[in-house]
């Protein structure tokens, strides 16, 4: 009966919301979902097709079932599998489960601050979903035909699980355009009010000892970067033990590296961005956390021009941090990304004080850890400075990999010692 799809027909159950739709993958394609990699591409697939969303039967060229999972028709991924076991069912108890698992790694990794990642899409079974939890407030991001589908299904078990009445959307990612959903982005869930008035989209989070102040709906992705949060907090204490005072915090956003910095003993902190709003809250930070705000300077400006701005000027610093956004989408632009990695990190090379402190990063998917150790080695021999590795830096815990999921694993960070 699995073969034909019939123990999921509606005669026998009537929670199915309509008849299984049977995808049936060419003959070899099968190989990555038996290796329960979640994703299958439009070339791998011999016949069917759904409505966006929808749930449909994975099977082999043979008829032997390989997943459930959403079809997103327009998508160059056109399956993401919810489950390999042909028992389960998705409905919204699956649903509820997924995201009550979840939550209960965030609690066992006990996480010493109130920003934290809920849910982190595949690695947490929930293919194109991403939860941030702020304080009282949950900002999310429904990024996949399948998510969308159950979005209310979601919502609701957001709100049970972790008890937070407001859940913000910020589906407004240019990736909703890949798998042809429209931009969204507004309250999802909220407490009735009796004058229908909301709560502010902004609040403030705990982080390392510091206080960070985040506005859900005009924030860069669900607000925050929760990802550096550990690198933010090791930063501090870099500073201190290195006796850093000349610090340049390259793409700062909203100054986590800075107010580090200055915890760490930094008496010259510099962030840039080119964001001006996210400048401003760093400029903000840096008072709210009981810092001088002489000791800090905001530069809205190109990180590559104030690189060579800062050469030409003769300036040099004790750190450094390069945090830029991903220059790398995916392995195909691997090539223009790294030149792009190997210029800023040559100039800072060459602003960086001997026994001075660079922390540099790559979040782009496309460049594996190893690749961007060779980027960065490159770009010392061009400076020509040699440098300690002295820590390998990833992602926070609660941005989990999976060992069935390679792609899910982004974040590589160095710290290097100047020699
Ligand atoms: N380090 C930050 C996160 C950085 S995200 C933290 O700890 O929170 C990347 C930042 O780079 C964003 O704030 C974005 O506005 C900025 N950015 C992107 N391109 C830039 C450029 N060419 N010059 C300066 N800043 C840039």
């Amino acid at each position: 009966a699995g073969a034909t799809g019939l123990t999921m027909s509606p005669l026998l159950d009537h929670t199915a919301p309509d008849i299984m739709k049977i995808i049936t993958l060419r003959e070899g394609k099968e190989r990555s979902l038996l290796r329960r990699h979640p994703w299958v591409f439009q070339g791998s697939i011999a016949k069917g097709g759904a409505d966006a969303g929808e749930t449909v039967r994975v099977q082999a060229h043979d008829g032997k079932f390989l997943a459930w999972a959403a079809f997103s028709p327009s998508s160059q991924i056109r399956v993401r599998a919810w489950s390999f076991d042909e028992a389960e069912r998705i409905d919204a108890a699956f649903f509820q489960q997924r995201v009550q698992e979840a939550v209960a790694l965030r609690q066992r990794l006990a996480i010493d601050s109130d920003g934290i990642r809920l849910i982190h899409g595949e690695a947490d079974g929930l293919p194109g979903l991403i939860v941030d939890q702020y304080g009282d407030l949950l900002s999310a991001q429904f990024l996949s035909a399948g998510m969308e589908r159950w979005k209310d299904v979601i919502a609701d078990a957001l709100v049970a699980v972790t008890g937070c009445p407001y859940l913000y959307e910020r589906s407004d990612s240019g990736v909703r355009g890949l798998e042809g959903l429209e931009p969204i982005k507004g309250w999802l869930r909220h407490p009735e009010t009796a004058d229908g008035s909301r709560r502010s989209t902004e609040v403030t989070i705990h982080e390392n000892g510091w206080k960070l102040t985040l506005d859900v709906a005009e924030g860069h992705k669900t607000g925050y970067y929760l990802d550096q949060r550990d690198s933010r907090g090791l930063f501090a204490k870099l500073v201190r033990q290195f006796k850093c005072k000349t610090v340049l915090n390259c793409y700062s956003y909203t100054g986590g590296f800075s107010v580090a910095a200055l915890e760490g003993g930094a008496t010259d902190v510099t962030s840039v961005d080119s964001s001006g709003p996210a400048l401003a809250r760093a400029s903000a930070h840096v008072t709210l956390n009981g810092y001088e705000a002489s000791a800090h300077t905001a530069l809205d400006a190109d990180v590559n021009g104030s690189l060579r701005a800062f050469i030409k000027e003769g300036r040099t610093f004790d750190a450094i941090v390069l945090d830029p956004p991903k220059f790398a989408p995916s392995a195909a632009h691997a090539d223009r990304a790294s030149r792009a990695y190997k210029d800023i990190n040559r100039l800072a090379f060459k602003l960086l004080n001997p026994g001075g402190l660079l922390l540099t990063f790559s979040c782009s998917g496309g460049i594996g850890g190893e690749l961007f150790h060779k980027i960065v080695a490159g770009a010392g021999m061009d400076a020509g400075v040699d440098g300690y590795l002295l820590k390998r830096l990833e992602a926070t815990p609660d941005h989990p990999t999976t060992i069935t999921f390679p792609e899910g694993e982004y974040l590589k960070g160095l710290v290097i010692v100047r020699k």
